[in-house]
């Protein structure tokens, strides 16, 4: 199109009154008024601003079209050629140097109907433009980040329609078109009530929440309130799957847990093991502790004991060496007299630890024979009337009326456990007295023979009591009361450790109660069985009645005076014509000499022992008249296998020593008569335990005094004759009766020094003295006895002095004893 002709410049300006101006002024669009020419009649501000200038003032009088470029300019001129052609308002947009311009185009005309002016408005939509195109850029950049999210996002509005969802959550959970949050979601929640989307709609707040759907697949979700484009109100869920996480988490936890669980475990173990350790180690310092008390108990028992046995050792060595070295007699026989004495004691020690040792060895076989457990008792509290009645205690037995008469089991050992108790409670009780009580343990008594029975025992005292922290050592074997006790009151200190060692033996157990300064009680049960009290008389009415042929001899070798003359006395007493020696040479001789129809064999015998003449004598070639004549061992050896050694040498049986009258009769009847034997244990046993008994305590109260042995020893007595008080009381009778006149003839026979005879009356005086129990004036006796072998006219006149008044005592007690209580 060609450019229309350039007018001339206007030579007049628009006229306008002020409201017209302050119209145009006012516009925010830029307003001008042109001539058909294009130059500038009126301008407000906006459009000198739209051409770069700085006030309308400036653009009037100026040509649009010089101040377009180029092409602006002409496409503007044919837009302004059509207005006014058409003479009508025209709208169009333009793009002018990057700004989007929308002109709207006024003709003006003048009253004839032609255009002279044309009012332009131009709005710039520039800055507008480019805000919308932001603003979707920004929304495209959004949906590509939303879209793009390795998590869910959607836009949940409040009717539970969700709008948007991004490609992860259709993939995952589908399309949501159409469906509500829940069923989009495939949500496992029952109900929708205290949903947190729903919250933070309402409370216009943030939420954040663990949620799991119904395929167990965990979302964080992070829901924020907002205006969508449109105004209206939405939540904009974000959600990442944390599953994975949550289980890596949980894995994380079991195996931390699991850890810890190993660590926990581990440590208990540790303080376990620590535990056992710290408790081996404890164990370990006790052990050791126990092991060097035990060690150190036992140095202490062996430097006690070596002290017992060397002080009168050393006495016995002393006295010895100075008997060979003085010439006076009665000085030599003084210190003989000590001698005894010194060896006695010797005796006792020796005795008490050789038993302790047999017991704690097991080489005791126990005994299961009937009988009479209130001989027993009564027995066992003999031995001690005098020591108490000494020291003005009281002694009292009680038996339980239902404790039946005849009693199966071993009356040695129980009788032993007994006369230890009583003899401590006796020696550590200086007021009050002692009490045995023996009972049936609660449960009652049949008294069928053979059934079973429980018996308790109690020795109680009302003595010096026992410390607490003594009362478990004194019955240890080598942990005794302490040193001075031992020392004051004397004794091995093995008294206890035997009798617990013997009730032990027997089933029980022996326990003490004890307060110190008020007494003492020592108490045990043991089981036995009820015996046949028939069976009981019987064998006491056989011990007593047997009675051997008349005109039987008897050989007795023994080197012992004492057994040699208490057997002879029994052999005599049931009428036997016995022969005694003193050796197994003379033994031999005497079988070669003359017949025996019973040879009676000490074992342990000076020049020859026992088993050496037994073998000799069955040697056909030895000389001796009947080499099949039976021999009786004599014995104190009772151990298991004894018995078979005496056989294999060729003895018969054997009576163990002391000897017990109603073993010793039954035995000796038993031999000649070719009747079978006793049962090797009830003789062996009896004679232990009696011996056990004797010895045990024998001498134990008067080494204290200063004396060899105690004055009366009625225990040992009775149990040699077999607990036959009326025996004893025979015997007591004998004694009263016989003793003055022998002791006056012995009186006569030493003035007029006929020796043979005063040897014969001290020896009867010294054997029935023993058999009665009077111990010292039986070992004074036999001073006397050995002076008279002596011929040694002053000594013996001494020593019958000292035995006068022995026998005096003696003859006082036994009298004593003999009157009714
Ligand atoms: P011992 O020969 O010393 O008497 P035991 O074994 O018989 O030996 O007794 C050990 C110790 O027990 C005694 O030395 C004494 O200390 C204490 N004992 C035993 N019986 C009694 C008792 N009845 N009263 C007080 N102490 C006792």
């Amino acid at each position: 199109m060609a450019l229309p002709p350039r007018p001339a410049r206007p030579t007049s300006y628009v006229s306008m009154d002020e409201t017209s101006r302050a119209l145009l002024e006012s516009s925010m669009e830029s307003s001008l008024v042109i001539d058909v020419s294009g130059y500038v009649l009126a301008a407000n501000l906006m459009a000198a601003k739209l051409f770069g200038m700085e006030t309308p003032g400036e653009l009037e009088q100026a040509n649009i079209y010089d101040l377009l470029p180029r092409d602006s300019a002409d496409s503007r001129r044919a837009r302004i050629s059509e207005a006014i052609e058409a003479v009508r308002s025209l709208r169009f947009e333009e793009e002018v140097s990057g700004r989007s311009l929308v002109h709207s185009i006024v003709p003006v005309t003048n009253p004839w109907g032609e255009v002279t002016r044309l009012a332009i408005n131009t709005l710039d939509l520039t800055e507008l433009h480019r805000t919308d195109e932001d603003l979707r850029r920004e929304q495209q950049r959004q949906i590509f980040f939303m879209e793009s999210l390795p998590g869910i996002v959607y836009h949940l509005y409040p009717d539970q329609s969700i709008r948007y969802a991004n490609r992860y959550f259709r993939k995952y959970f589908g399309s949501p078109k159409g469906k509500k949050c829940a069923e989009a979601l495939n949500c496992a929640n029952s109900s929708c009530e205290g949903c947190p989307p729903m919250e933070s709609m309402e409370s216009d707040r943030t939420q954040e929440w663990d949620w799991t759907d119904a395929r167990g697949r965990t979302f964080h979700l992070q829901c924020s309130p907002m205006t969508d484009s449109a105004g209206e109100r939405m939540i904009m869920v974000l959600g990442i799957d944390i599953t994975d996480r949550k289980r890596a988490e949980d894995a994380l936890k079991i195996a931390h847990d699991k850890s810890e669980d190993k660590v926990r475990r581990r440590t208990r173990e540790l303080e376990r093991a620590n535990a056992e350790l710290t408790s081996k180690s404890t164990r370990l310092v006790a052990a050791m502790k126990k092991a060097d008390a035990a060690t150190r108990a036992k140095s202490a028992f062996l430097a006690n004991m070596s002290h017992e046995i060397r002080t009168p050792l050393n006495a016995v060595l002393g006295m010895a060496e100075l008997a060979l070295r003085v010439e006076d007699p009665s000085r030599k026989n003084e210190c003989l007299g000590r001698v005894l004495e010194a060896g006695t004691s010797l005796l006792t020690v020796i005795n008490d630890i050789l038993d302790f040792s047999k017991i704690e060895a097991r080489k005791l076989p126990l005994e299961r024979i009937d009988f009479d457990i209130r001989e027993v008792l009564r027995t066992a509290l003999d031995m001690h009337r005098l020591h108490a009645a000494d020291k003005g205690l009281t002694l009292v037995a009680e038996v339980g009326d239902d404790v039946p008469l005849a009693i199966v089991g071993d009356p040695g050992r129980l009788r032993q456990v007994l006369v230890n108790l009583v003899a401590n409670a006796v020696k550590f009780t200086e007021a009050g007295g002692v009490t045995v009580r023996i009972g049936v343990a609660p449960g009652g008594v049949d008294t069928a023979p053979g059934s079973p029975l429980t018996l308790e025992f109690a020795v109680a005292d009302t003595g010096i009591g026992i410390p607490k922290k003594k009362r478990r050592a004194i019955f240890k074997s080598f942990l005794q009361a302490d040193d001075s006790i031992t020392r004051k009151h004397g004794g091995t200190g093995l008294g206890l450790a035997i009798c617990k060692l013997l009730v032990e033996l027997m089933g029980g157990t022996l326990e003490v109660e004890s307060e110190e300064g008020r007494g003492s009680t020592f108490f045990f049960a043991i089981d036995f069985s009820v015996g046949d009290p028939e069976a009981l008389e019987q064998d006491r009415a056989e011990a007593a009645t047997a009675a051997p042929r008349p005109g039987l001899r008897v050989l007795l070798a023994d080197d012992n005076a004492l057994n040699r003359s208490l057997a002879m006395d029994l052999l005599a007493e049931k009428g036997y014509e016995a022969v005694a020696v003193e050796n197994g040479v003379q033994a031999l001789e005497a079988v070669r000499r003359e017949r025996f129809d019973l040879v009676l064999m000490d074992v342990q015998m000076p020049v020859m022992d026992g088993i050496t003449a037994t073998r000799a004598i069955r040697d056909p070639g030895s000389g001796a008249l009947d080499s099949e004549v039976p021999i009786v061992a004599l014995t104190a050896h009772a151990l298991k296998g004894d018995r078979e050694r005496f056989l294999a040498a060729g003895m018969n049986d054997y009576i163990a020593k002391p000897i017990r009258i109603d073993a010793f009769y039954a035995t000796v009847a038993g031999a000649v008569n070719g009747a079978q034997a006793p049962g090797a244990d009830s003789v062996a046993g009896a004679g232990v335990a009696a011996g056990v008994a004797a010895g045990g305590n024998d001498c134990a109260e008067d080494r204290q005094e200063g004396n060899g042995c105690p004055a009366f020893d009625r225990g040992t007595a009775l149990e040699m004759l077999g607990g036959n008080r009326a025996l004893l009381g025979r015997m007591d009778a004998i004694f009263l009766r016989d003793t003055p006149g022998e002791m006056e003839e012995l009186a006569v026979a030493l003035a007029d020094q006929r020796w043979d005879e005063a040897l014969r009356l001290a020896h009867s005086i010294k054997s029935s003295a023993r058999t009665v129990g009077a111990r010292r004036a039986g070992a004074q006796a036999e001073q006397v006895e050995f002076f008279c072998r002596q011929q040694d006219h002053t000594s013996a006149t001494r020593e019958y002095k000292a035995l006068e008044s022995e026998i005096r005592s003696a003859l006082e007690f036994l009298a004593r004893e003999a009157a009714p209580k």
